[in-house]
């Protein structure tokens, strides 16, 4: 394993390709790991900027490799829309994510929210996730308010009609939709006015440039503005520093995202956040 760069759970370093071998073998694991029980999610909270309240959770995937440790997303998820498992995955963690909401929302509090990440391929024609997703939920009397679905820019750009058809669909059954990592994908912002989009996130790449005076704050002011005129929410990522949280509640964006205000949680540690006053 390569250790070094940031966070010690990354096998490969981000960017370095595995071997061909290595990649046949972690899809073989990858097979398994829903029947192996290794993978869970973690949640980080997604913060109102002027409140410091927390607004909604986001999950995210880890995979605990029996032998590997830790493997990040990063470095598994694309295996896993290579070798189709995706679907699966991601219906996985549709389905551990809304009981997880609706646990919440019964214990905390009745509106809470959790935000999930899909990927463009569970939306294509030949596979049919957003049905499987409004089935689990009717049997399993969970109110499809309680998700959001976090997609890329890039999904927007193909299969306009089904792609839309889709989304229309889930958000008439009461779930939301975030655009993910927004301003890195091949984005039109024709999108913002053809789609039905209820959230955008700034990438944090953006975010994490800001400085006063620089390009990427003068970036980041235009999207807010822009989704605050349009009826979008807006999620700042990738906080880190004291100043970034500065900066974007001068210029008013709602919710944030970051290290800064709070890692990616277990569960139970993500409850203390919930109810502080509760542990006696
Ligand atoms: P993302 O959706 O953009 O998620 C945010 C990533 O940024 C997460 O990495 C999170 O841990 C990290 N992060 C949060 N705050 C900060 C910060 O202040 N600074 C920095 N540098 N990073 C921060 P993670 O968990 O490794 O996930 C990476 C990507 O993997 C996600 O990016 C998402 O695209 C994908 N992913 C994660 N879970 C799932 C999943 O269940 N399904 C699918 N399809 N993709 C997933
Ligand atoms: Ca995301
Ligand atoms: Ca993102
Ligand atoms: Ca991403």
């Amino acid at each position: 394993a390569k250790s070094g760069g940031r966070g010690c759970f990354h096998y490969f370093t981000s960017g370095m390709q595995a071997s061909i071998q290595n990649r046949i073998a972690l899809i073989n694991d990858l097979r398994k790991a829903i029947s192996n029980r290794e993978l869970t999610l973690v949640y980080q909270p997604i913060v109102e900027i002027a409140s410091g309240k927390i607004h909604k959770a986001e999950a995210l995937l880890r995979w605990h490799h029996p032998r590997r440790g830790i493997i990040a997303p990063a470095d598994f998820i694309p295996l896993a829309e290579e070798s189709g498992l995706i679907i699966e995955i991601g219906n996985w963690v549709f389905e551990q994510a809304s009981l997880q909401a609706a646990k919440w929302r019964s214990r905390y509090a009745g509106n809470f929210q959790i935000s999930i990440n899909t990927s463009p391929l569970q939306y294509r024609n030949n596979t049919d996730s957003p049905a499987d997703w409004l089935a689990w939920l009717a049997e399993h009397k969970i109110d499809a308010a309680a998700l959001t679905l976090e997609i890329t820019e890039n999904l927007l750009m193909n299969d306009y009609d089904k792609v839309n058809k889709r989304l229309a669909q889930l958000r008439r059954a009461g779930m939301e939709i975030s655009i993910d990592d927004f301003g890195t994908g091949y984005s039109s912002l024709s999108y913002l006015k053809k789609f039905h989009i209820d959230y955008l996130k700034i990438d944090k790449s953006f975010v994490q440039k800001m400085s006063k005076g620089s390009d990427d704050l003068i970036i980041c002011e235009a999207m807010v503005v822009m989704a605050g005129k349009l009826g979008i929410k807006v999620i700042a990522e990738g906080i880190e520093t004291g100043e970034q949280m500065q900066l974007l509640a001068a210029m008013d964006c709602q919710y944030g995202q970051g290290y800064w205000l709070a890692k990616p949680l277990s569960v139970g540690q993500f409850e203390a956040l919930l109810s502080p006053e509760s542990k006696d």
